[in-house]
C-alpha cells in the first residue's frame, strides 16, 4: 500500500514499523472474513484492512476523531488477521503504534479515564486485586446471580514440590492468576517436578506488563518489562532453563519484550536474551513428551473424559502455537471434541469484555454455544482471561488444561 508518512513521523522507530507495515498490506481483503468484529458489526471500519486506512489516514497526518479511536478501541488485539493474512501484514505491532498516536490526540472522557486507571491499579497489582477478590469471595453467596458469575468461588493451590532439581525454570506468576486459580501454577510446579524439573518464582517479578501496554499506557508497560528483566536475568545466568508462562496473554507480552525495548540501549540485548527463553508451558511439554510416554500408555486404559478445548487467540494467532496441548491431552487419553469455530476470540481479550462489554458478551455466547455443542464434561483452555470469561456464562467447568494433566499424572 503506497504510504507517505507526515514529517512528525518520519525517522522515528514508530514511524519506521509502522511504514513498513503498511506497505506490506495489499488491500486483499483476506482478512475480514475471520475477523470477529467485523463478523458481528459488519462495518469496513470495525474490519483489519478499514483499521488498517484509519492509521495510514492518522499516520500521513489526518486528525484522528473519536470515532477514529472507538473503531480502533473495538478491536479485539485477537491477531486473527494476522493468521489469515497472506502478506504478513503485522497488524498487532502497527495497532500498537496507531493506538497510542490517536490517544495522545484525542484523550479520553473523565469517567473513561479513571476506569482504565482503575483496572491498571486494580488488576496489575496482585496485592491489591487479591484483597479485593477474597473481600468478594467472602460474600459472594449473598450476592445476586449476575455479580456471583463475575467472581469465582475460592480455591485452594495444592502442594507446590520444593526445589530439589537441578534442571530449573522459572515461572511468571501473573496478577490475576495465583488469586483467581492459584492451582494452575502449583499444577505446572508438580507436572514439571514428575519430569526432574523445579519450577521457581523470582519474588521480584511481577505483572506482564500486558494490562497497561493495551490500554496505551506504554511507559508503564515499558516497566514492567524492564522489572521482570532484572529479576529474571540472574536466574538466567545462573543456568536455569526457561521462563514459564501458563497464561498464553502473558507469554505473548513477555516474548515481545524483545521488540517492545529494542531501542532501549540498556535494555536490548537483556530484553531479546529473556524472550529467547520464554516458552508457553505446552512448549516445555512438547519438548519433553518422550518423559511423558508412560503417561500416555496410562491415558490409554483409562476412560477417556470427553473436553472441549478452547485455543485462546494468544496461543494461536499471538504466539503461533496451535496443535500442541490438542496432540499433550490426547495422548494422556483425553476424548476431545470437535469444536466449530476454533480460530475465532471468545471475547476475553485482557480488558476487553470490561470495556467493550456488548461486543465481549455476543462473542461469548457464541464461541460457549460451539464449546458446548460436543457435550463435554469439562472445558479447558490455555489463559486466565478466557478461563473466568467463559465460566462466567457456562454450568461446566472451565479449566486451564495443564490441571487435567496433572490429575492424569497423580492418577498414575
Ligand atoms: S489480508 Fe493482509 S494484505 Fe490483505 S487486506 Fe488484510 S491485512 Fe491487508
Ligand atoms: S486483531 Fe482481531 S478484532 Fe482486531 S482487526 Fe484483527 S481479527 Fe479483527
Amino acid at each position: 500500500m503506497q504510504t507517505t508518512l507526515a514529517e512528525r513521523y518520519r525517522n522515528t522507530p514508530e514511524g519506521d514499523a509502522a511504514e513498513r507495515i503498511l506497505r506490506s498490506c495489499v488491500h486483499c481483503g483476506f482478512c475480514l472474513a475471520t475477523c470477529p468484529t467485523y463478523q458481528i458489526l459488519g462495518n469496513e471500519l470495525d474490519s483489519p484492512r478499514g483499521r488498517i486506512y484509519l492509521m495510514k489516514q492518522v499516520l500521513e497526518g489526518a486528525t484522528p476523531t473519536a470515532k477514529t479511536q472507538l473503531h480502533l478501541d473495538r478491536c479485539l488485539t485477537c491477531r486473527n488477521c494476522e493468521t489469515t493474512c497472506p502478506s504478513g501484514v503485522e497488524y498487532g505491532k502497527l495497532l500498537d503504534i496507531g493506538r497510542h498516536i490517536v490517544e495522545d490526540k484525542v484523550g479520553r472522557g473523565v469517567a473513561e479515564t479513571a476506569t482504565r486507571a482503575a483496572l491498571k491499579t486494580g488488576l496489575g497489582a496482585p496485592l491489591l486485586f487479591n484483597t479485593a477478590l477474597k473481600l468478594g469471595q467472602s460474600v459472594r453467596s449473598l450476592m445476586p446471580a449476575f455479580l456471583k458469575a463475575r467472581i469465582p468461588a475460592a480455591e485452594t493451590a495444592g502442594n507446590w514440590p520444593a526445589a530439589r532439581h537441578t534442571r530449573r525454570m522459572l515461572i511468571l506468576q501473573g496478577c490475576v492468576q495465583p488469586g483467581l486459580k492459584p492451582n494452575i501454577n502449583a499444577a505446572t510446579a508438580r507436572v514439571l517436578d514428575r519430569l526432574g524439573i523445579s519450577l521457581i518464582a523470582a519474588p521480584d517479578a511481577g505483572c506482564c506488563g500486558a494490562l497497561a501496554h493495551h490500554l496505551n499506557d506504554t511507559e508503564a508497560g515499558l516497566a514492567a518489562a524492564r522489572r521482570n528483566i532484572d529479576a529474571w536475568l540472574p536466574h538466567l545466568d545462573a543456568g536455569t532453563e526457561a521462563i514459564v508462562m501458563t497464561a498464553s496473554g502473558c507469554g505473548v507480552m513477555v516474548k515481545d519484550y524483545g521488540w517492545l525495548l529494542r531501542t532501549d540501549a540498556a535494555y536490548a540485548e537483556k530484553a531479546a536474551r529473556v524472550s529467547a527463553a520464554t516458552k508457553d508451558i505446552s512448549e516445555i511439554l512438547t519438548g519433553e513428551r518422550d518423559a511423558l510416554a508412560p503417561l500416555s500408555a496410562l491415558g490409554s486404559r483409562l476412560s477417556a473424559k470427553k473436553i472441549a478445548y478452547h485455543p485462546p487467540c494468544t496461543l494461536q494467532h499471538g504466539l503461533k502455537l496451535s496443535g500442541s496441548v490438542e496432540a499433550l491431552l490426547t495422548d494422556a487419553g483425553f476424548e476431545l471434541t470437535a469444536v466449530a469455530e476454533k480460530h475465532l476470540c471468545c471475547g476475553s481479550a485482557g480488558t476487553y469484555s470490561i470495556l467493550q462489554p456488548e461486543i465481549a458478551a455476543q462473542l461469548k455466547t457464541r464461541k460457549l454455544g460451539h464449546l458446548q455443542a460436543g457435550q463435554p464434561e469439562l472445558i479447558v483452555t490455555a489463559n486466565i482471561g478466557c478461563l473466568t470469561h467463559l465460566q462466567s456464562g457456562s454450568a461446566i467447568p472451565v479449566k486451564h488444561w495443564v490441571e487435567l494433566l496433572d490429575e492424569r499424572l497423580a492418577a498414575s
